[in-house]
């Protein structure tokens, strides 16, 4: 089944205590391609600038990832700039350059328009919904992603686009920001009257945690000695929780909780090396075998 998605595709300028790069590729969108394409395959919608060269489109080549509605435009793309703190938990942006995003008017090719599932990663709410009234018939899923940039600066467009979402997958931070809600339960009762049916809060180094119909499950985060770099680890979350589904064509509680442990494989992949470097090179059975892990670190017996 393909996934479509819209998000950003950017350049990124990262600091973390484990290093700094000046200038490498990244957005929301390119993340949850990348990791979404390890399990279905997915239409990619966005704009870069006359700054992204062919070798930077080489990122999305040799996998299932169609690139047919990234359009160009004159211009700079997307930048971003983030810094980490020593404990890699807290992140502060220092800067953010919509660049051709301000113009953006996206428009679907044909052949995206069938989409089962959709994924709309962050970027402005308003382009978000518009991706999503392109989309023919009703789709199966549809989840979205968001950041306080946009919480805070375009809040009323944000809940518009809420209203025609199933799941919101956002961070704990983000979570109580929108709901103006301490507590994560009552934090989800509150955003559940905003639209949405379920709500995935990824909570970093602490795992994730799906609320919805059924209840609460958990999952840890992948514990690692060495992370590197948490940049786009939510939005690898989110490539692998919605490629899962995308493929297994169900959304039963099973296959959700399922969903989550695939999520936060890819997501812990994603913080080993700085960008998208350890995600460059994974291979399917790196990611099959990190699941089985998984099983192990939760299995218990009363
Ligand atoms: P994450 O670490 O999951 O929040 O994702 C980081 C990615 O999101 C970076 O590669 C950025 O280029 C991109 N990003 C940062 N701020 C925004 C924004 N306001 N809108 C869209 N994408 C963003």
């Amino acid at each position: 089944m393909s996934l479509l998605v819209v998000g950003s595709v950017a350049f990124d300028a990262l600091e973390s205590p484990y290093g700094k790069v000046e200038r490498t590729i990244g957005g929301a969108a390119t993340y949850f391609a990348v990791s979404a394409s390890f399990f279905t395959h997915v239409n990619l919608v966005a704009i870069v600038g006359d700054d992204f060269s062919k070798a930077d489109a080489r990122i999305f080549h040799g996998r299932a990832i169609n690139i047919d509605g990234l359009e160009r435009a004159a211009g700079k793309s997307f930048f971003w700039a983030g810094k980490y703190s020593q404990n890699l938990n807290e992140r502060v942006t220092l800067l953010t350059e919509l660049n051709v995003f301000a113009d953006f008017k996206p428009k679907l090719p044909d052949h995206y328009r069938k989409s089962k599932y959709v994924f709309l990663a962050n970027i402005a709410p308003e382009l978000q919904r518009d991706v999503l009234q392109q989309v023919k018939g009703a789709p199966k899923l549809v989840a979205m992603d968001t950041m306080n940039y946009w919480i805070s600066g375009s809040n009323a467009e944000l809940r518009e686009t809420l209203k025609h979402v199933d799941i919101l997958m956002i961070n704990d931070t983000e979570t109580r920001e929108l709901s103006s809600e301490h507590n994560l339960l009552r934090a989800a009762k509150h955003i559940f009257k905003m639209g949405p049916s379920a709500l995935v809060i990824k909570r970093g180094e602490y795992g994730a945690m799906l609320v919805d119909k059924h209840g609460v499950f958990c999952v840890p985060a992948f514990p690692l000695e060495e992370p590197h770099d948490p940049t786009g680890a939510g939005d690898c979350f989110a490539g692998g929780f919605m490629g899962y589904l995308a493929n297994a064509g169900s959304q039963s509680d099973a296959a959700l909780r399922r969903a989550m442990v695939y999520g936060s494989v890819l997501g812990s992949f994603a913080v080993e090396e700085f960008g998208l470097d350890r995600l460059r090179r994974l291979k399917k059975a790196e990611i099959h075998a990190r699941a089985r892990h998984f099983l192990k670190l939760t299995q218990f017996a009363l």
